[in-house]
């Protein structure tokens, strides 16, 4: 999922790959013979009829019928798109290229003509294009510039049950884009809600009642067993199992292991190998699947192993509905997800690994039931699975609004009147619509309209409170820095302090400490960091975390490419940090905390929502004495008492010359 919402994300390498993946091997003679097989193509005509006959229908399927991949080729070869084009949307990157790709080759064309993808920073399609794959970011970008989306007949929004925050806000648009269009005239708007499981009746009510078709699915039994006692460590359960079942099941069975990303993946696949050395039972082919994987590598997930070898399939939830691996005979699985989150921070994208929903959970055993009778292993007990939530909580329920909000007002609609499927409370998104009153990305919070800082706000893909920081750099002259410091606030803990080297850590982090407090240290760190041959080595010898830090390097580039764009210098202040400060204050005014009592009232601090808070332990100026009247902090973390985390001190009347209006209102309020 590759979007401009809330979060920032991360181009992962590889993909630049997969546009070699070609689809070997496979005759057009192979792939229509395996086309005609699929549960879809066998009910093509009371499809299509359906199709034809409502302005709006949800088509729920089990993964691998061949929804994603058929149904818009049917609709074209029926040319019931007319004049506009079909946009199918997908939550992630990978897929979009991978079943275009398929679909291409499937109706024997150049991808790229016919059918065409398009993901951030690549558009692969032609103005011949009529079949369109592409992520529900994408085409959200695409309709904060044409609000009716009127270059398409017939909008697919697929994998609904991930209720990503784009699709949600899709919907919205999609069902007021058709209503609107109906309304002027224009050419009419088909909405086609594809999904594996879902909570069908919500959405059948959102959409005005529309009809609701399932496939009939081929699906077999599929047994399922749970662990009789919890596990502590699910990547070892995993493993165990594995070669359990390894020892006692036929070569031809495949497995198919669900971990939660890259590394974890490569971690198993490390000790499968080594296991396998000595265990008994047959060869073992053991193939990773996951979104940054090269393409060659993929395409051993879709290849037979030489006969008498087992198959192995390490996979994120990728493989859980986005893209089906046939002759699945056991599936393994561990019960975690990874998630996203958001920092209380920079509400930067965090990924943290949860336990999934029951449905998750269901749709994970159905892989092993596709062509033949199946089993499940769950890594955990049936009374784990039991108080686990049905569905995962939709995004829009957990992300900031602020962010939101700014992505539909730059969508032309209006937030309080906006129909979303869940709506999230109308407090939280008054308080949004007020912060982005009070950065200027609105004009005002009753009807509001985007001003041109907020239309350059809406372009970033982190908080506003951010992207009005990095707007604001030229004026003191610190995009450079701000850039840099950014992206550090938008990794995980940079600090790596090892408990049975404290001392050491901590002493080390000196020689980075700046006076000014953490948000300097923070770039004074990442600027050596920069410079730093060997990167590895030295994050080690000084107690930085590397991986955190790489990632750091790669939204800053992320972030400058948006600035080129935007046409912002990128100067530094050089020793001048006060510029970055000031600059930090510009979006993050909200942000601030008095010394209780005035100066001499020790630490204690009051906010400016009125609540006491604590500098950190870890904070740069916990030790600092005086302490500063005034500090800016970037979060609040509550605990037993609240403290503040990743903290400067600011100059009194900074807070006045940055945002006059609401240093007034919130010196009345104290
Ligand atoms: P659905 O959307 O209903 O889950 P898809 O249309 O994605 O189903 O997939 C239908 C079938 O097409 C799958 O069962 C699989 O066999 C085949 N398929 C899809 N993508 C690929 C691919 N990249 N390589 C090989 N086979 C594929
Ligand atoms: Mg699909």
């Amino acid at each position: 999922n590759d979007n401009k919402t809330n979060n920032i994300k991360v181009e992962t390498n590889g993909h630049d790959n997969i546009k070699e993946n070609k689809v070997v091997n496979e005759t057009v003679q192979d792939l229509q013979e395996a086309r005609r097989q699929l549960p879809v193509y066998m009910v093509r005509n009371r499809l299509l009829e359906e199709i034809k006959k409502n302005e709006t229908m949800i088509l729920i399927g089990e993964t691998g019928s061949g929804k994603t991949t058929q149904i818009p080729q049917l609709i074209h070869e029926q040319r019931l798109e007319g004049a506009g084009t079909i946009a199918v949307t997908q939550p992630r990157r990978v897929a979009a290229i991978t079943i275009a790709m398929r679909v291409a080759a499937e109706m024997n064309t150049e991808i790229g003509s016919i059918v065409g993808y398009s993901v951030r920073f690549e558009d692969v399609t032609s103005p011949r294009t009529k079949v369109k794959y592409l992520t529900d970011g994408m085409l959200l970008r695409e309709a904060i510039i044409d609000p009716l989306l009127k270059k398409y007949s017939i909008i697919v929004l697929d994998e609904a049950h991930e209720r990503t925050v784009s699709t949600d806000v899709l919907f919205g648009i999609v069902k007021l884009a058709q209503k609107d269009r109906a309304d002027k005239k224009l050419n009419p708007l088909k909405i086609i809600i594809m999904s594996a499981t879902m909570d069908v009746d919500t959405f059948r009510k959102y959409f005005h009642n529309c009809p609701v078709i399932y496939l009939e699915g081929r699906t077999f039994p599929v047994t399922i067993y749970h662990s009789k006692m919890k596990q502590d460590d699910y990547q070892y359960a995993a493993v165990c199992t594995i070669f359990q079942l390894h020892a006692t099941t036929p070569a031809n069975h495949d497995f198919l292991v669900f971990l939660t990303g890259q590394e974890e993946i490569e971690t198993v696949m490390y000790n499968i190998k080594q296991i396998a050395k000595e265990a008994a039972g047959p060869p073992i082919r053991v193939c990773p699947l996951y979104a940054g994987l090269p393409a060659a590598k993929q395409l051993q997930v879709w290849r037979d192993p030489p006969p008498g070898t087992r198959k192995i399939i390490l996979a994120t939830n990728i493989a859980e509905a986005s893209v089906t691996i046939p002759r699945i005979k056991c599936v393994i699985d561990t019960g975690v997800v990874k998630e996203r989150t958001w920092s209380g921070g920079t509400g930067a994208e965090r990924l943290a690994v949860r336990a999934g929903s029951q449905a998750a959970g269901w749709q994970r055993a159905g892989r092993a039931g596709r062509t033949q009778p199946g089993v499940a292993y769950r890594l955990f007990t049936a009374d784990d699975f039991r108080s686990r939530p049905l569905h995962q909580t939709p995004e829009i329920l957990r992300c900031p609004l602020a962010s939101t909000m700014l992505l539909l007002i730059a969508a032309g609609a209006e937030p309080s009147t906006f129909p979303l499927i869940d709506t999230p409370p109308p407090d939280s998104v008054k308080a949004s619509l007020t912060l982005l009153k009070e950065l200027g990305a609105i004009d005002n919070e009753v009807n509001p309209k985007l001003t041109v800082l907020g239309k350059k706000m809406s372009t970033f893909p982190i908080e506003p409170k951010y992207s009005k920081v990095l707007l604001s750099a030229p004026e003191y002259n610190c995009l450079d820095e701000v850039l840099s410091l950014i992206a550090v606030l938008s990794s995980e803990n940079v600090f790596h302090t090892p408990m049975h080297k404290r001392e050491e850590a901590i002493k080390v982090k000196q020689k980075f400490l700046s006076p000014l407090g953490d948000h300097i240290t923070l770039l004074n760190v990442f600027k050596a960091f920069c410079k730093a041959p060997l990167k590895k080595q030295w994050c080690k010898e000084n107690y930085l975390n590397h991986k955190n830090l790489t990632y750091a390097c790669e939204v800053r580039q992320q972030l400058l490419a948006i600035c080129h764009k935007l046409n912002l210098t990128v100067s530094s202040c050089g020793q001048a940090y006060d510029q970055v400060l000031k600059c930090l204050l510009c979006g993050l005014f909200t942000n601030c905390a008095w010394q209780r009592g005035g100066a001499g009232g020790g630490g204690r601090y009051v906010t400016a929502a009125g609540a006491a808070a604590a500098l950190h332990p870890a904070c740069a100026l916990h030790a600092a004495r005086p302490a500063p009247p005034v500090l800016l902090y970037t979060e609040l973390l509550a605990t037993s008492r609240t403290y503040m985390l990743t903290v400067s001190a600011i100059q009194p009347h900074w807070l006045h010359q940055v945002a006059p209006d609401y240093a007034r209102r919130c010196r009345a309020n104290r």
